[in-house]
């Protein structure tokens, strides 16, 4: 599943997406030498091609998807037009730009409001460009669905004729990451009866950095991710102090049985029910299946250069995975809805949250 999913996202890159009428899509073939038409009908997805006339669901409807996700960040970046409502008269109607300033984040667009005579500076975290900052959400959307740099990089010259390189995309992504981050820290969960605790390895540089994660059993929203090197129950008990700074202490913590969880939770965490899932095959499925997602997005990147970078990455990932993803466990909600901390669900809601503060 995943590499129809993995060639879907490559079909929309490369341009060979066509939307011919609400619902219905014609998509170019790998090699450029065929044509299979994709329609949404009654709910159903369906195609032409020999590979969904044996029952999957081929790269050909996962490109039209991924056609429909983006096209829906495109809608949503209009909403920036309101960074040019005069902030003194709520209107935009007499609004005209007024040159750009630049300050220590970048350019920032001015605008002057006719009717009030008076000067302001765009809001948004974007410095004012709204091809940009549909370009941006682009990039963000896309990577994290699983797009590498430089896929990323075709699909913006591509789609919004925004030409960059992949390490523009990639300073891009750590900026927004980090500005959304520090926007999201402050949205948690009061309380969790249960948490779900694992941990996995990925490759940086050849070598290896450990990821520990905590989530919330109803809702699968991350409350606390840990990076380490060791497996020791010092990094565990690091890991459940952080869950602790958000919410308050669970009734039961599941894990797969390390001994390390044991260790911590013995030690300060008194009376909390410790279950492991060695005893119970899918107990903690909630928590392995972060990894499994996470692990297939990382594949695709062939590795992390620096401890750094992975961080980075890492908790871009938890935003998506907390706030952009959702999850058909949850019907088709994020953790964060299902959990009533905040509705927004794109990149550019975040953004535009993050950049009002
Ligand atoms: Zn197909
Ligand atoms: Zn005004």
């Amino acid at each position: 599943m995943s590499k129809r999913r993995d060639k879907g996202l490559k079909l929309l890159a490369e341009g060979k997406v066509l939307q011919v009428k609400e619902g219905e899509f014609v998509v170019k073939s790998e090699k450029g030498d065929k044509e299979y038409r994709v329609v949404w009908n009654r709910d159903r997805w369906t195609c032409e091609c020999p590979d969904f006339k044996k029952g999957v669901k081929c790269k050909h409807i996962y490109a039209s998807m991924y056609y429909l996700a983006v096209r829906d960040v495109k809608n949503a970046a209009t909403t920036l037009k309101e960074e040019r409502t005069c902030k003194n008269c709520g209107r935009d109607d007499e609004v005209i730009k007024k040159g750009i300033r630049y300050n220590k984040s970048g350019p920032v667009q001015m605008y002057y409001c006719k009717r009030c005579g008076k000067k302001f500076s765009a809001r948004t975290g974007f410095g004012g460009m709204k091809k940009r900052a549909e370009a941006i959400v682009a990039a963000l959307d896309l990577y994290f669905r699983g797009l590498s740099l430089r896929q990323v990089a075709q699909h913006l010259k591509a789609s919004y004729n925004v030409e960059v390189c992949h390490k523009t995309v990639h300073n891009w992504i750590k900026r927004y990451v980090k500005l959304v981050n520090e926007f999201v820290k402050s949205v948690n969960l009061d309380s969790s009866a249960r948490w779900h605790v694992d941990d996995s390895v990925i490759k940086v540089k050849g070598d290896h950095i450990r990821i520990w994660t905590l989530l919330d059993s109803e809702t699968r929203f991350i409350l606390a991710i840990h990076i380490s090197k060791s497996r020791g129950a010092e990094e565990a008990l690091k890991l459940l102090k952080k869950g602790l700074e958000v919410s308050k202490k669970p009734e039961e913590i599941v894990s797969d049985g390390l001994k390390s969880y044991e260790k911590a939770i013995s030690q300060k965490f008194s009376g909390v029910i410790h279950i492991q899932s060695s005893l119970r095959e899918g107990l903690n499925n909630r928590a392995e299946r972060f990894f499994k997602e996470l692990k297939r997005r990382v594949k695709v990147m062939d590795g992390f250069k620096t401890r750094k970078g992975a961080e980075t990455f890492v908790e871009g990932y938890r935003i998506y995975y907390n706030f952009i993803k959702k999850h058909s466990s949850l019907n088709d909600r994020t953790p964060a809805q299902s959990a009533a901390l905040s509705e927004d669900c794109s990149w550019l809601e975040l953004i535009l949250r993050a950049s009002k503060r």
